[in-house]
């Protein structure tokens, strides 16, 4: 099939390669030149494990190609995917202008019968306002489809290539059997292929991710009580986790939840039950826990400093969303940071890929460096922030005597406090077994 994708970032540009990759003719589309450039010449513009070689591969071979020109790619296309962002506006409901955009420009350039996908995550109600827009400015017929994405940033060609499920949202019997054929090679063991109506496809998203961020929230709240009671939070967690209606993914406490999805779909949920009338009590209350929870690292570097951070040095271990992207949207390393800058700390930050997003948010205003042991280096602290697996296991030894004072705040409890403690560091875990002060 011919395949236009509207959007040429995080999901659209693994959308594009993995269809290229099926052996299908795609041309993928973005407004900013720099993005379409950089891809032509077979260079990714995001961080995502695997994606270099299928874009590489794909854009060798012929099947793959991007290009600023709306009408060059959807004037061939028999499917069109929006795959555009949908970031949340100032009063937290969804900033639409991308989307409805997109869906005008695809509008007016197709030249024949077309299959429009919407990718996005978008409320309920979008497919019905594109498929006016279309009735608007096209002549020729357009079936709306929502299929919304789940794919994970950091496993994003894994997850696309083998989904759970592939969500269909449309009236028409044609558009779903032709999406069951699009994804037939992704699902091949078994996962379904859920046909439903576009709204429902459009409130599972949401429904999807919020569930997931109420995981993470009720978590931390318990991680806080465990802090109180000097409870180990890892224990209660394998204590819910292995009851097999709770299950163990997503029960991880930490530094709080970020990124492009789940702050902006929370809220987007919160905004639609304004909209309607109806009671969103429970992610409402997601939201400002996270929002608290993005500050509690901070706070205990602050106690154990006694409020009074000028002359002192911390060091900030990760600053992406989560590992293995670049992505740093709603990152709560941008919380600590601030936090830490506010009260007068000198801060020098490190993460393995992050580094030039960092600077577009703190600039000049913090120390880089590439390495966590040199970030380390006189430090009177080191915050743990992103789990990148090679903070996992750093020579502690080395750590310690590098250090002015040897304290770690393990946001992710990824280390062992116990044995921490044991090596003479002042460790504090985020509802863990942890060292007095603090
Ligand atoms: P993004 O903002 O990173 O990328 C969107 C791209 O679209 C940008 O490169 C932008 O320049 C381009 N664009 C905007 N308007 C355009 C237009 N009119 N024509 C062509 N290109 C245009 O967004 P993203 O993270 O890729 O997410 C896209 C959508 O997918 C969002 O709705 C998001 O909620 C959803 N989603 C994202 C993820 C994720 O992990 N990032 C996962 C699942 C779903």
């Amino acid at each position: 099939m011919k395949i236009a994708v509207i959007g040429s970032n995080y999901v659209g540009l693994v959308v594009a390669t993995c269809l290229a990759n099926t052996g299908h003719d795609v041309v993928g589309v973005d407004i900013k030149p720099e993005i379409v450039a950089k891809l032509n010449r077979g260079e990714s513009t995001i961080y995502e494990p695997g994606l270099s070689e299928l874009l590489t591969t794909n854009l060798s071979n012929g099947r793959l190609l991007f290009t600023l020109d709306h009408y060059m790619a959807v004037a061939r296309a028999d499917i069109c995917f929006l795959a555009v962002g949908t970031p949340s506006a100032d009063d937290g409901s969804v900033n639409m202008s991308h989307l409805l955009t997109a869906a005008a420009q695809v509008a007016e350039a197709a030249t024949a019968p077309l299959t429009v996908v919407i990718k996005s995550t978008v409320p309920v109600g979008t497919a019905d306002r594109v498929r006016q827009i279309f009735a608007e400015r096209c002549v020729h017929p357009a079936e709306i489809v929502s299929n919304p994405e789940f794919l994970k940033e950091g496993t994003a060609i894994a997850d696309f290539q083998h989904p759970d499920r592939v969500v269909v949202g449309t009236n028409s019997d044609e558009a779903a059997e032709q999406m069951r054929e699009l994804y037939a090679p992704f699902v091949r063991t078994g996962h379904p292929v859920l046909a439903m109506s576009n709204r429902s496809a459009e409130l599972t998203k949401y429904a999807a991710n919020a569930l997931l961020a109420t995981r993470i929230s009720f978590m931390n709240e318990m991680a806080n009580l465990a802090d109180a009671y000097g409870v180990n939070i890892h224990d209660v967690r394998r204590g819910i986790g292995t009851d097999r209606r709770i299950g163990t993914s997503f029960l991880f406490s930490g530094v709080g939840y970020g990124g492009s999805c789940f702050p902006k779909d929370v809220s987007a949920i919160s905004h639609m039950g304004q909209e309607t009338g109806v009671s969103t009590q429970i992610v409402n209350a997601v939201t400002q826990v996270n929002a608290d929870q993005k500050r509690k690292l901070g706070e205990k570097v602050l106690r154990y400093f006694s409020g009074d951070l000028t002359d002192r040095t911390i060091a900030v271990w990760g600053l992406a969303f989560k590992p293995k992207t670049d992505d740093m949207r709603d990152a709560p390393s941008r919380v600590l940071v601030e936090q830490l800058l506010a009260a007068g700390a000198t801060v020098v930050v490190t993460d393995p890929v992050a580094l030039d997003e960092a600077w577009h948010h703190f600039g000049d205003r913090v120390r880089y460096e590439t390495s966590a042991m040199t970030a380390a280096v006189g430090a009177d602290a080191v915050c743990l922030v992103t789990e990148w697996q090679p903070y996992r296991f750093p020579d502690f030894g080395a750590l310690k005597v590098s250090m002015r004072t040897a304290a770690l705040f393990d946001g992710r409890n990824i280390w062992d406090g116990a044995k921490r403690i044991a090596e003479g560091f002042d460790y504090f875990g985020m509802g863990t077994p942890s060292s007095d002060r603090g």
